[in-house]
C-alpha cells in the first residue's frame, strides 16, 4: 500500500515544482468534505480556489457531464454542435449580455477580454494602431500567461519571465483618484479589475469604489472589465460580486465555478458592439465551447440558482466572519471578506506562521491554504450549512489554541 509520503515523493520526483501543496493526499470528495487516502475526512475550506462552489461531485453536474460524455465530447468549433447554442442562450440571458465567448481556463478568458478590449479600442473607439492601453491594479491576479504576468506587481509571478507585453498601466487598487488620473489618457480602452482581490488576500475595496470606477469609465468611453473568475458564481453572496453595487461590467470574465469544479470552463460576456469586433478566425480554442462544457456549465449554474447558493453564502458568511472575529488568540489579526470569501491575517508567534496554523487545522480536520506568508483564505463550498460552519469554527479555534 502506498503511504501519503509515497504519493508526495512521486509528485516531487516526476512533476514540475510549480506548486507547494499542503501535505495531504486527497482521494475523494462530496459536498463540503474531502477524504485523504487513509479515509480521513476534512472540511474543504479552499474549494479549489473557489471552483467547487457547488460542493464536490455535485450529482446534478455529474449527471449532465456523464450523459454528454457518453454522447458527444468534442467537435471543435469547425462545426456546430447541439449543446453550445443552448448554453450560449442560457448564459447570455442569465447574466444579461448579448453574447458569450466560451474558453477554458480563467487566464484564457482574461486574455480574451484583453484582446476584445484592444480590438474594440481600435475598431470602435478609434485609438491609433498599437497604442491601446489597459489600466490594471497593483496586486492583481489574473492568471499565469506571459501577457498577464506582464502587468503583475508580484515578482514571484513575473521575475525572469520577460520580455513583457506592453500596453498596461498599473494603479493602486481601491484608489479612485489614481484611476481618474490614468483615465485622462485617451488611448485607454479598458479598466481590468477584480471586484475583490482574491489572491492578494481577499482585499475588499471600499463601498462605492466599483460604482465610482464604473461611472468614470463611462465618462471616458473606457470599458469596465470585471474579472469575476474567483468572485463570481455566488461566492460573495450575490451571483456576481459586482451585483453588490448593481453595476453591470461592459466585459465580464468568468471561470472556476462555472463548471462546479468538473472541468476547465471559462467565459467572456459582452454586448454586440464589443463582442462582434472579433471576427471569425481571429480568436478561438479547440476545446472552448465543447458540448461537455456547455452541459456542465448549464448544470452548474442551475445548481447555484436552485439551491440558492448566493443567499446561503451571504448568510453563512456573516455567521462565519462573526465566529472568526470572536476567536480569542493573539495570532488572529484582521478578519475580512464578503459572503464565503474570507481571510484572516495571522500574526506570527514563536516562529509559527500561517503555514503552521494550516498544518494544525489539517490535523484537526479542516483544509485551508495560506496566501502570501501571513494570510489564510477561508472559502468553503457554498452548500455548507450552519452546523458545519460552527463545527469548522471550533476546529479553527482549537488549532489556533495549540499555539498559545
Ligand atoms: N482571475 C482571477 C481573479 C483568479 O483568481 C484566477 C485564479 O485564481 C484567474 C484569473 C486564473 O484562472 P486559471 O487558474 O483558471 O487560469
Amino acid at each position: 500500500m502506498m503511504t501519503s509520503q509515497d504519493y508526495i515523493a512521486r509528485e516531487e520526483k516526476y512533476g514540475a515544482h510549480n506548486y507547494h501543496p499542503l501535505p495531504v493526499v486527497l482521494d475523494k470528495g462530496e459536498g463540503v468534505y474531502v477524504w485523504d487516502i487513509q479515509g480521513k475526512r476534512y472540511f474543504d475550506f479552499l474549494s479549489a480556489y473557489s471552483a467547487v462552489n457547488q460542493g464536490h461531485v455535485h450529482p446534478a453536474i455529474l449527471k449532465a457531464m456523464t450523459e454528454q460524455a457518453s454522447k458527444l465530447t468534442l467537435t471543435s468549433r469547425a462545426f456546430y454542435n447541439s449543446a453550445l447554442g443552448e448554453y450560449e442562450e442560457f448564459a447570455a440571458k442569465l447574466f444579461g449580455y448579448d453574447k458569450i465567448l466560451p474558453m477554458n481556463s480563467g487566464a484564457e478568458a482574461d486574455e480574451t477580454a484583453i484582446k476584445l478590449a484592444r480590438k474594440w479600442g481600435y475598431n470602435v473607439k478609434g485609438v491609433p494602431d498599437n497604442e491601446a492601453k489597459i489600466v490594471v491594479c497593483e496586486n492583481n491576479f489574473h492568471g499565469r500567461t506571459t501577457t498577464i504576468i506582464s502587468f503583475s506587481t508580484d515578482p514571484t509571478a513575473y521575475k525572469n519571465y520577460g520580455p513583457f507585453t506592453p500596453g498596461f498601466v498599473q494603479i493602486p487598487y481601491n484608489d479612485i483618484s489614481a484611476l481618474k488620473a490614468a483615465l485622462k489618457d485617451s488611448n485607454v480602452v479598458g479598466f481590468l479589475v477584480e471586484p475583490i482581490q482574491g489572491e492578494a488576500g481577499v482585499m475588499v475595496p471600499d463601498e462605492g469604489y466599483l460604482t465610482e470606477a464604473y461611472k468614470m469609465c463611462k465618462e471616458k468611453n473606457v470599458l469596465f472589465i470585471a474579472d469575476e473568475v474567483q468572485t463570481g458564481i455566488a461566492r460573495t453572496g450575490k451571483l456576481l460580486a459586482c451585483d453588490h453595487e448593481n453595476i453591470k461590467p461592459d466585459v465580464l470574465i468568468l471561470g472556476k465555478a462555472l463548471s462546479g469544479g468538473f472541468y476547465p470552463i471559462s467565459a467572456v460576456l459582452a454586448d454586440d458592439d464589443i463582442m462582434l469586433t472579433i471576427a471569425p478566425g481571429e480568436h478561438g480554442s479547440t476545446f472552448g465551447g465543447n458540448p461537455i462544457a456547455a452541459k456542465v456549465a448549464m448544470a452548474a449554474l442551475n445548481v447555484v440558482k436552485d439551491e440558492k447558493l448566493a443567499e446561503n453564502a451571504e448568510k453563512m458568511g456573516q455567521i462565519f466572519r462573526e465566529g472568526l472575529k470572536n476567536i480569542k488568540s493573539d495570532m488572529v489579526g484582521i478578519v475580512r471578506g464578503k459572503g464565503l470569501l474570507n481571510a484572516m491575517i495571522i500574526t506570527p508567534k514563536n516562529g509559527k506562521v500561517a503555514w503552521d496554523v494550516c498544518i494544525a487545522m489539517r490535523d484537526n480536520g479542516l483544509l485551508a491554504k495560506p496566501t502570501h506568508d501571513d494570510i489564510i483564505r477561508f472559502a468553503p463550498p457554498l452548500v455548507i450549512n450552519e452546523a458545519q460552519i460552527k463545527e469548522s469554527l471550533a476546529i479553527i479555534e482549537k488549532s489556533l489554541s495549540q499555539f498559545e
